[in-house]
């Protein structure tokens, strides 16, 4: 039996392709290549493939053995959703319906969901419970949240188990440096602060020095992507002991600030890492951090690299091996 991996050739995808890998699992990838690389994931079985072409897809399940499924494959970047909402509504939403459709007519009724910190909006408690309001202010975070209602009620329905995974901020890379962040253009905070010492930019920008925070900067949880794959696994194994539907943050419990990271990133490389201020980035919370309690009580996840100097690490190993990703 196979694990479908949807959006497989992607940063978390690879990453969790790899660590499943590791655990003897076997791996079939969807990945229709819009943002993902083909040689960032070791695999035999790759389908070239869009979820919206249900034929195909329905071959892809017709030919393999799948056991379930975990999805990765989405438009990802909230700026962009905010001008495009017609993309992500139609690649992230009417995408998933098809991924849904297509498993119950092959009767797949396990499916790993990755989602979003973007489905609570501008929150009102720190750190963020599951059991908190949700309020997307952006089409991203509207379209992750109307996936995981779609799944609510598919299971309700059909039969469906679903794990949603609201994941903080990924970040670092595998530890061998050979998989790791690439994404053109570039949008993330830690890849663009190390573009600095690999000289291909001069200095880093800082959105916004006026937030209520103690330093002035936005405060995001880091959550090495290693771990992020390790929760992934267990979210799956989960569903596969019978266990019923549920949702669970994805992120370290703890919070750094943009001018703290810039500073780790100087200590890490040695760099002195120019910063210069500018305008608040639209959309941006001042604090974003997780409360992971449930995932580790239920799930038994227990974070092996919550210390962002050893995520910073990792990633430059990653950037410092592949200054253009995965065209080197
Ligand atoms: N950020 C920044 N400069 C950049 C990119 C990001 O100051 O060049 C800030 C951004 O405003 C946010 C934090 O870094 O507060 C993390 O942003 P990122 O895009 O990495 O992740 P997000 O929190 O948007 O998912």
């Amino acid at each position: 039996m196979s694990i479908l991996v949807t959006g497989g050739a992607g940063y978390i995808g690879s990453a969790t392709i790899k660590y499943l890998q590791s655990k003897g699992k076997e791996i079939v990838v969807v990945d229709n290549l819009q943002t993902g690389y083909r040689n960032s994931v070791d695999v035999d079985k790759f389908y070239k493939i869009d979820l919206r072409d249900m034929d195909s897809l329905d071959k892809v399940f017709k030919e393999n053995e799948i056991e379930g499924v975990i999805h990765f494959a989405a438009n990802s970047l909230v700026g962009v959703s905010m001008t495009d909402p017609y993309t992500y509504y139609d690649n992230n939403v009417y995408g998933t319906l098809c991924l849904l459709k297509t498993m119950m007519e092959n009767d797949v009724k396990k499916i790993v969901f990755s989602s979003t910190a973007a489905t609570y909006g501008e929150p009102k408690n720190i750190p963020i419970l599951e059991s908190d309001i949700t309020n997307p202010t952006n089409p991203y975070g509207e379209t992750k949240l109307t996936m995981e209602k779609m799944m609510k009620w598919f299971d309700y329905a059909y039969g469906i188990k679903y794990v949603s995974l609201r994941y903080f901020n990924a970040a670092g890379a595998h530890k061998s440096g050979e998989i790791g962040e690439a994404h053109n253009p570039e949008t993330h905070l830690i890849p663009l602060i190390l573009q600095v010492p690999l000289g291909q930019r001069e200095y880093v920008s800082i959105f916004g020095d006026d937030y209520d925070t103690p330093d002035g900067t936005p405060i995001r949880d880091y959550i090495h992507v290693m771990d992020l794959a390790d929760a992934h696994y267990l979210a799956y194994e989960h569903l596969v002991s019978g266990n019923d539907s549920d949702i669970f943050n994805l992120g370290s419990g703890t919070g750094f600030s943009v001018k703290e990271v810039i500073e780790i990133a100087r200590e890490v490389t040695g760099h002195e890492i120019p910063a210069v201020v500018e305008a608040r980035r639209a959309g941006d919370p001042a604090v974003l951090i997780a409360s992971s309690a449930k995932i580790k009580d239920v799930l038994g996840w227990n974070p092996q690299y919550d210390d962002l100097k050893v995520i910073i690490e990792d990633a430059w190993r990653w950037h410092k091996n592949h200054p253009n990703g995965y065209d080197d």
